[in-house]
């Protein structure tokens, strides 16, 4: 089957747009249960919530993540707060741990959409899987990658995809953390229009001030949704302390978000 031909109906289970929110990282039980608890406090339709168990850092000896601890912290706000959850996995280890804890929506991040060897093994290791697998942009301004990670997983058998724009690494200074070079999205959105597209904006920002404008901008070229960040402490969080915004500020936002059927 092409890519193209692909019937993603997933989306249309979800309010639209469709937020997916919770922290960079799960941290603690209590910050996961405390996160949930303000999120779901806003009334804001929420219906997914994420948080990296296993963190790709750019250094070492840096904080990593929780490991597989975490996942029972996301069952504990699926069960408290009935939430879906969502997590990034980077290996088959990774995989094999989030199915086991029935984690609903996995990731991939785009420092492994860069590794066609990563994506290979993901893929395989989720094969059949009836799971929503949501793939971020590579790191790299590369269209082409991108959809060959679609393609790997698409290989075995998984059709419930989506895609996440996270915005492209550059060594200028520039107002974006990570640029968002619209016209790569735009490209992916006008040659697959049936896979749902999604905006992160706190990984494109790295900043808090940017991420409702960056948020309208992708609803009215016809995103489905946006995958924030959001934490119930942000200045004192593990990781991505600058972008990440209190479940309150997330609720703000969201109330003022307007959807556009403009389409591209
Ligand atoms: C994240 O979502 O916290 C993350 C690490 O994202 P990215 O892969 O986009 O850098
Ligand atoms: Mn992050």
């Amino acid at each position: 089957m092409n890519l193209r031909d692909l019937e993603n109906s997933w989306i249309k289970d979800f309010h639209q747009p469709l937020i997916i929110a919770g922290p960079c990282s799960a941290e603690s039980e209590q910050q996961m249960l405390e996160t949930a608890k303000r999120i779901k406090n806003t009334n804001a339709q929420v219906p997914i919530f994420r948080a990296g168990i296993w963190k790709p850092r750019t250094k070492p000896n840096g904080f990593e993540g929780v490991g597989v601890i975490g996942l029972n912290w996301l069952k504990k706000v699926k069960e408290e707060y009935g939430f879906k959850t969502a997590t990034e996995v980077a290996n088959a280890h990774h995989v094999d741990a989030a199915l086991k804890a029935d984690v609903d929506i996995l990731w991939i991040g785009a420092r492994s959409t860069v590794n066609p060897f990563t994506v290979q093994e993901i893929a395989e290791a989720l094969k059949g899987t009836e799971k929503i697998v949501l793939v971020k942009n590579p790191v790299n301004p590369d269209l082409a990658l991108w959809i060959g990670a679609l393609e790997r997983l698409l290989g075995q058998d998984i059709k419930n995809l989506g895609a996440i724009h996270r915005g492209f690494s550059t060594y200028q200074k520039t107002k974006y953390r990570n640029n968002p070079n619209w016209q790569i999205a735009l490209d992916f959105k006008s040659q697959f229009p049936n896979i749902p597209i999604l905006i992160d904006p706190s990984h494109i920002c790295g900043n808090r001030t940017g991420l409702a404008d960056i948020t309208q901008e992708a609803l009215n070229v016809g995103y489905q949704g946006a995958i924030i960040e959001s934490h119930c402490n942000p200045d004192e969080a593990w990781s991505d302390a600058s972008q990440q915004i209190t479940p309150e500020v997330l609720g703000e936002m969201i109330s003022n978000l307007k959807v556009r059927n403009s389409g591209l």
